[in-house]
């Protein structure tokens, strides 16, 4: 019989994830208890959040404690189950974590059933429906940078999980969209696969030239997912009455409890009368249902792409973390344990 291998959080990193802040376990498989379901994880998204979960700083949830199993959104199986809203062989996707055979409580996990005739892969699932990647987009661009047809979108880590769906949700919605990325072969995939109409390569361009060249009409919409540098010189182009929804500032994520600055150009908020809000996904989950039917309503129609990259292995986790916050990847990145 197969056991329960999983990884715990045993200190909290500096800096980036060391190997050290985590420690591995292996025990035999839990029975549910009353209410709880045992499930065989089959794919583990890998999400900045992971990141920001692991450190003791003010945030939308408790942090990881010390001890605990990593937290960490996936797809899997149900093997097992006491609670009568799951059968075996239940496909499911929730907050598993770093496990491979989790027993849990579903309400306190957020695990609820897929249906059954879902037409999309373990990874598709993370990819367009995970609640980090596609409802993240939708409610993020739709509801809090409100674009109109017509208008200028700016959205940085462009090729990335949110922002090659929000920028792919502009183009739907007729806005002229502009994405920033790290390389050629990000941009050339930002603007040839996905149909954005220009890409800036930050890691070879002069961000500020390029917005200029890219936006002559300056920029209404920014979806701001890094922070940092590239967010000040967003700032700097905005328009009169623009919205900034602020869905993450990854740049900071592992100096998490340093006195990181803000932006330097905060005084264009007041001066172009800027909207500027943060939102988290889960804001919105009783909207799920919707974003997901009009996500998967876009992609079976040839709107929206997705990209995965898949690695493998259980053991290889604490790597793929931190390659993600080196943007050592291409896609959403998922784990198959
Ligand atoms: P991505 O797939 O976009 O991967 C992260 C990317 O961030 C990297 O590939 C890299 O882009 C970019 N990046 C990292 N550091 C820097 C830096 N210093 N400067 C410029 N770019 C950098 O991740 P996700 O799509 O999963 O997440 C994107 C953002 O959305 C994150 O900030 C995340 O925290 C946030 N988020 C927020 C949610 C919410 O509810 N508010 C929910 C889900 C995500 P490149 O490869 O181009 O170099």
């Amino acid at each position: 019989m197969s056991t329960n291998r999983f990884f715990t959080l045993v200190s909290r990193p500096t800096g980036e994830l060391a190997d050290s802040d985590l420690g591995r376990h292996e025990q035999p498989i839990a029975a549910p208890k009353d209410g709880q379901i045992q499930v065989r994880t089959t794919c583990i998204s890998i999400d900045p959040t992971n990141r920001i979960w692991m450190s003791d700083v003010p945030q939308y949830m408790p942090p990881i404690a010390i001890g605990e199993v990593v937290r960490a959104l996936g797809v899997g199986v149900v093997e097992q189950s006491a609670n009568p809203g799951f059968a075996v062989g239940d496909r499911v996707l929730g907050l598993l974590g770093w496990a491979t055979h989790p027993t849990l409580d579903p309400a306190t996990s957020l695990v609820g059933p897929l249906p059954r005739e879902l037409p999309l892969s373990d990874a598709k699932v993370l990819s367009l429906l995970g609640l980090t990647a596609g409802p993240t987009a939708y409610f993020g661009l739709l509801e809090v940078g409100q674009p109109r047809a017509g208008e200028t979108l700016v959205v940085d880590a462009a090729a990335g999980a949110v922002g090659s769906l929000v920028g792919q949700i502009g183009k739907i919605k007729g806005c002229r969209v502009v994405g920033i990325a790290g390389g050629p072969e990000k941009c050339a995939y930002v603007t040839k696969t996905l149909g954005f109409d220009a890409c800036i390569d930050y890691k070879h361009e002069d961000v500020g030239r390029g917005l200029d060249l890219c936006c002559p009409k300056g920029i209404d919409v920014c979806f701001e997912n890094v922070g940092g540098p590239i967010f000040d010189e967003i700032l700097l182009r905005m328009n009169l009455n623009g919205r900034v929804s602020i869905c993450g500032l990854i740049a900071g994520y592992n100096d998490a409890g340093k006195r990181i600055p803000g932006p330097y150009n905060f005084g264009m908020v007041l001066m172009r009368r800027l909207r500027v809000q943060g939102f988290i996904v889960s804001d919105y989950f009783p909207r799920f249902p919707e974003a997901s039917a009009e996500l998967l309503q876009w992609a079976q129609a040839g709107k929206l792409q997705t990209l995965e990259d898949v690695r493998q292995g259980f053991d290889a986790l604490p790597e793929t973390l931190r390659q993600l916050l080196r943007g050592d990847k291409h896609g959403k990145l998922v784990l198959e344990p």
